[in-house]
């Protein structure tokens, strides 16, 4: 990890881009899996909210970090809820953070080739690009679940080397996520940053360790 406060983009070829927390605002997905869900998964089962959460937490902390945890599919099979059809009913809610399409721009201005890296599903990645109109302003989409792992495991980044070109000494990694950006540490990507305020509605709740982002255009400064 490079610690500069001053990103070089003379050294920079590639710069992969988290969605939820770092180019789209995470309320909507707080919001989701914190109050739609959990209300929806009580009418269905005739449960009061507080025992929704109850037998709903324990389901959640057994797949954190997982792909299970960011598959939609999965979700729906193991809830027996349409998870997908519900985000729809509460789309409204998806929202970009500020500066995104300027940030895209001034990526590509710098001669460098912006990508979005989610581990998103790639079904929730087509509705929020239809929700913002983030699809007119990046082509290159790349999802975990395509490789294996999520971001977090070590073992997702020589498996997305293998099979996407990028030199990680010239490479530019954001994502609000901490264990993200330590396992991309790990592999060796040298320029990693976090996001200052990925829930536009709620504080972050611990600090990173890497440098945090508060507005995009600090990292061309
Ligand atoms: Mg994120």
């Amino acid at each position: 990890m490079n610690t500069n406060m001053r990103i070089d983009w003379q050294c920079i070829d590639h710069v992969f881009l988290d969605m939820d927390g770092t180019l789209l605002d995470l309320h909507f997905d707080n919001y989701f899996w914190q109050q739609v869900l959990p209300q929806e998964y009580a009418r269905m089962n005739g449960l009061t909210l507080e025992s929704a959460v109850a037998s709903l937490n324990p389901k959640f902390e057994a797949k954190q970090g997982q792909l299970d945890w960011y598959c939609v599919d999965y979700w729906s099979r193991e809830l027996n809820i349409d998870v997908m059809n519900l985000k729809y009913g509460n789309a409204q809610k998806i929202a970009l953070r500020p500066g995104v399409f300027e940030l895209l721009d001034d990526i590509k201005n710098r001669a460098a080739e912006p990508a979005l890296l989610t581990n998103a599903h790639r079904s929730v990645v087509n509705l929020k690009f239809d929700k913002t109109g983030l699809g007119r302003a990046i082509d290159k989409i790349h999802c975990s679940h395509d490789y294996g792992f999520p971001k977090e495991a070590p073992a997702f980044w020589g498996r997305f080397a293998g099979i996407v070109r990028f030199d990680p000494e010239r490479t530019l990694f954001i994502d609000d996520n901490e264990a993200v950006l330590e396992a991309a540490d790990q592999y060796g990507i040298k320029w990693l940053r976090s996001i200052s305020e990925p829930d536009s509605q709620q504080p972050r709740s611990s600090r990173s360790r890497f440098l945090e982002i508060d507005q995009f255009p600090e990292i061309f400064s």
